[in-house]
């Protein structure tokens, strides 16, 4: 079997809810996205999806990966689509860096093996664990008032775990963070998400003041050594986000005692086969782990949620359905999202079936 033919398309996938809020200023009204199909010559279709949050969040940008997309599939045509880690070396030798740039097409071409396997790709990625992974839901930053009031409206919706957008000016970060606390049932899981936001300093401070609240500390600062130093006057768990970019800085922060947990993002990490494998890494070495992605729609999503479901259950953190957040909808037979927990559809590969009408014209047409 062989890589026949490669198509990207993009598609701008606008907010539900509108502008989403990140501390200082950092926010973005909708994904845009790069949507990508690899077809063999079997005549068997594989889909990946890879979207930024705009500019500001990871290394990654939508032109970017558009451009680096269109760059990098004439080196796949004529390759074995199911011959993951050698593809994913291939790509890394073709193109240094820019993991963002593989990760749709590295999902593509799992999602065909998984279909030309007839399995679904949980069974690829491990086996499932559970019929369904918890949701959190997040709580953007804005004035006081409104994020109590959204917490409320989302927890009167059924959910009980929330990221609370935190990162900005720490006193008034400290009430937020309160106000939220005070307006949600006791046993509400509450992630305080900096976004690398602050200084060590800033960060201290809010720890000192938000002692008596229960929540789990998220990426407080850019660096690996300030969020170890505020780890050390922390008496609460430590996830780490932006900073886990690599299998190496993985390793990194478990050699330094730097976290509890990790949020792992498939494209900041180059694609779902290298996720999978520091996902596995990251089980072993005792992490708690999330499974998500920096955006998209039904294709990443469902991406997500097998690589969730086939984290072990006493392991895994929460997950995010993305594809509620957007108002297009790519494809039928999305990830099954019931109250506050998601599944997976059925079917091969990523079991869903994409919208052909809805992408339009291809930006990418390349054959072998
Ligand atoms: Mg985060």
């Amino acid at each position: 079997m062989h890589i026949e033919t490669i198509k990207a398309y993009r598609l701008m996938q606008p907010f539900v809810e509108g502008r989403y809020n990140m501390s200082k200023g950092r926010g973005a009204d909708g994904f845009d996205a790069v949507i990508v199909s690899v077809t063999s010559n079997t005549g068997l279709t594989g889909w990946g999806e890879m979207a930024p949050l705009g500019n500001f969040y990871s290394a990654a940008f939508a032109a970017g990966a558009q451009a680096g997309v269109a760059e990098i599939a004439p080196h796949l045509l004529g390759q074995d689509p199911r011959a993951l880690t050698r593809l994913n070396r291939l790509m890394d030798t073709v193109f240094k860096g820019h993991p963002y740039i593989k990760s749709a097409l590295d999902m593509a071409c799992s999602d065909l093996t998984a279909r030309a396997a007839g399995v679904p790709l949980v069974t690829m990625f491990g086996g499932r664990e559970s019929d369904m992974a918890d949701l959190y839901r997040v709580v953007t930053h804005g004035p006081v008032e409104t994020m109590a009031a959204n917490a409320k409206q989302i927890v009167s919706e059924g959910f009980h775990r929330l990221q609370v957008k935190v990162g900005g000016i720490v006193h008034d970060d400290i009430e937020r963070v309160a106000a939220v606390a005070a307006s949600v049932p006791k046993g509400t899981v509450i992630f305080c998400d900096a976004n690398a936001g602050w200084s060590a300093y800033q960060a201290r401070q809010f720890v000192d003041a938000t002692r008596e609240i229960d929540y789990t500390m998220e990426q407080p600062c850019v660096s690996i050594d300030d969020c170890l130093s505020v780890r050390r006057s922390l008496d609460k768990p430590m996830v780490l986000d932006e900073s886990v970019t690599s299998l190496e800085e993985m390793l990194d922060i478990h050699r330094r005692g730097a976290a509890d947990g990790l949020t792992l993002k498939i494209s900041r990490l180059g694609g779902v086969t290298k996720t999978r494998q520091i996902r596995d890494l990251a089980v072993d070495l005792g992490f708690m782990v999330t499974v998500e992605d920096t955006g998209g729609a039904e294709v990443d999503t469902a991406a997500m949620a097998h690589l969730s479901l086939s984290t072990p259950e006493e392991r895994r953190l929460h997950a995010i359905a993305f594809h509620e957040w957007v108002t297009v909808r790519t494809a039928r037979n999305a990830p099954p999202v019931i109250g506050s927990r998601m599944g997976i559809p059925d079917g091969p590969g990523l079991g869903i079936d994409v919208d052909l009408e809805l992408l339009g014209k291809p930006f990418l047409d390349a054959s072998y």
